[in-house]
């Protein structure tokens, strides 16, 4: 481990302004967000716990989750291995993804990938009634599972939440719908005890209040609201990121987003979602041009449009800067209709909503944020480095994605984590590891309370889209970040902010981004998903892992830690 002071200082607060708590209320375990990572590990977690809170900012549904459409991956095919997907995504990683992990995920990937179908998801099967499989970038074998055809994360979410909702009378586990959880409770000790979070209810449980409990996981999701143009819904704001972050957890990788290639463009103005046009489109056989009808992956590498997504996504913003134009085209005419709108229904009906028709015409695509690699560093148990507080799923950072996720392994990840996660901390509890901490003991962070009004979030997004984006310079770097400081210095005496649900988000966002640039500006190279012009090559000199973590005054350390050079021929 070396300590490389990154480029210039970061200061993040403590917490967020709000106010105090009114009400209160305790559990064994809090999970926070209803994707898959979090219903998978309430699920698990009530089998063998008393008590399971879980809370989410919206409805259960709401979420990234319900959006995936490609599907997810795991060794099936009998013709397929786990050494096979363990290369595959130390390939996409770019050499810095955690061994174990990935080993985790792809051993145990498959046995997690039928129990979900014993709990009721009902993925595509073929005549014989065996999963089907498919392909999609970066990945050498058909091991796609996939549901509704491109409706993978709908039947996903749907199967459990109906399993939730056969244990919901069940006194073991209780469910909170419109809970933002606002900042993590402390203990004296640095330990996480709760947090303190806001309800839109009824009657007691309303406005801000606080829930203790002996653990708390952070399943959240992704952060994709920092940026303009996104593919993630709008709960993707990075509050569980920013939450562990003002907390003092460490955080890893998070310089590290992926840009999806092929997301529709829809013109210069669009801003929020964006819709995704699924990699499995190219995965059967669709692939990119230009304006001239030149198809320019191949010959920029081996796997043509099915190289993996930084490639892609890298290669067309160049097209796009030759061509002069803001975005390129995506063919699929040839697939014919019946068979897009058999494999394909929920993307075909989409186009034909924005007048668009795949059977007959190119459809215009431009990359956009996709996927955080990075997030809140856990071990092989889901721990984080602050006691009783565990991540999973888009939030944390386990170390399987690396540099760059491989297509259709994060769904894969909720699930495999999640289970581990459960059964750590059911051991844990079972062995006393983590006892509960009596109420006067619960405190917030300590340092400065931040506001943001909700008016900057669309300043948030543009800095970040202008300067951070799927290709970056130190110039454009530093600007964004000169632009994010002067919010933050805002955000700590902004009379305009009301404390709610808007602004809290909108700060989110801030230190979300602040972070994310902090990281962007000392990585001196190119490698997966941070992508630098003045940079442009792969450097072994950053072959590792750059953590952060704020210390009690404020101040954000980075700390570098080298991994050994992996076999990705
Ligand atoms: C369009 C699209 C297509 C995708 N396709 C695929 C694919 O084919 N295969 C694949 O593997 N991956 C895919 N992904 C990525 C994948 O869907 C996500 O990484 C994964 O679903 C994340 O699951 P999660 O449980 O971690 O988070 P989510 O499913 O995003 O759930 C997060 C939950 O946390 C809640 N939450 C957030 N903040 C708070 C807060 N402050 N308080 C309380 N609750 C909060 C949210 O409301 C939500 O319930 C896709 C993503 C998108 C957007």
């Amino acid at each position: 481990m070396t300590e490389r002071p990154a480029s210039g200082s970061l200061q993040v607060p403590g917490r967020l302004r709000a106010p105090q708590p009114g009400w209160t209320a305790q559990a064994d375990v809090i999970v926070v967000g209803s994707g898959i990572a979090g219903l998978t590990t309430a699920l698990r977690l009530r089998q063998r716990v008393d008590r399971v809170l879980l809370v989410t900012k919206t409805v259960l549904s709401e979420g990234s989750t319900l959006w995936a459409q490609g599907g997810i991956a795991a060794a099936l095919d009998p013709a397929d291995s786990p050494e096979e997907h363990l290369h595959d995504t130390l390939v996409a990683g770019v050499g810095i993804c955690d061994v174990e992990a990935v080993r985790a995920l792809v051993t145990e990937g498959p046995r997690r990938v039928r129990e979900l179908v014993a709990l009721g998801a009902e993925f595509d099967t073929d005549e014989d009634g065996e999963i089907k499989l498919t392909r999609e970038g970066g990945h050498h074998r058909d091991r796609i599972a996939h549901a509704g055809g491109d409706a993978t994360g709908r039947e996903i979410s749907r199967a459990l939440i109906a399993a939730l909702h056969r244990v919901q009378d069940d006194p073991g586990i209780e469910v909170v719908e419109h809970a933002l959880v606002v900042d993590l409770l402390l203990d004296a000790t640095g330990r996480t005890c709760g947090v303190t979070l806001h309800v839109i209810g009824e009657g007691q449980r309303d406005g801000v209040g606080a829930a203790r409990a002996r653990a708390v996981v952070l399943a959240t999701g992704g952060l994709g609201q920092v940026y303009a143009a996104t593919t993630n819904p709008s709960v993707a704001t990075g509050d569980g990121l920013a939450a562990a972050l003002r907390a003092g957890a460490e955080v890893s990788d998070v310089e590290f987003v992926q840009f999806h290639p092929t997301v529709l463009w829809l013109g210069p103005a669009s801003r929020g979602q964006q819709p995704l046009i699924s990699e499995a489109v190219r995965g059967e056989g669709a692939f990119l041009v230009d304006r001239d009808g030149v198809r320019f992956m191949q010959g920029r590498h081996p796997l043509a449009d099915l190289a993996p997504r930084d490639v892609v996504s890298r290669a067309i913003v160049e097209r796009m800067r030759e061509t002069g134009e803001d975005h390129v085209y995506l063919d699929a005419r040839h697939l014919g209709r019946e068979f897009l709108e058999k494999r394909f229904p929920s993307i075909v009906e989409r186009c034909r909503e924005l007048g668009l028709d795949p059977a007959v015409d190119l459809l215009p695509v431009a990359p956009a944020q996709h996927y955080a690699s990075g997030g809140v560093r856990t071990d092989l148990r889901g721990r984080t480095s602050v006691e009783g507080l565990y991540a999973c799923g888009e939030v944390s950072c386990t170390g399987v994605h690396g540099a760059n996720r491989l297509a259709s392994n994060s769904l894969l990840e909720g699930l495999v984590f999640a289970n581990r996660i459960a059964d750590d901390i059911a051991e844990r509890l079972a062995a006393d590891e983590l006892p509960p901490v009596p109420p006067g003991q619960a405190g917030r962070p300590p340092g400065a309370r931040a506001l943001l009004a909700e008016a900057a979030r669309t300043r948030v997004q543009a800095a970040m889209t202008a300067g951070a984006g799927a290709v970056r310079t130190a110039e454009s770097l530093a600007a964004t970040a000169a632009d994010l400081a002067a919010l933050a210095v805002r955000s700590l005496d902004d009379g305009a902010a009301e404390p709610g649900p808007q602004s809290w988000e909108t700060t989110n966002l801030l230190h979300v981004g602040q972070l994310l640039t902090h990281l962007a500006a000392s990585r001196e190279e190119t490698r997966g998903g941070h992508v630098r012009d003045d940079f442009r090559e792969l450097d072994d000199a950053w072959r590792g892992n750059q953590r952060a973590v704020r210390g009690p005054a404020g101040l954000v350390t980075t700390t570098f830690h080298p991994v050994p050079e992996q076999d990705l021929t």
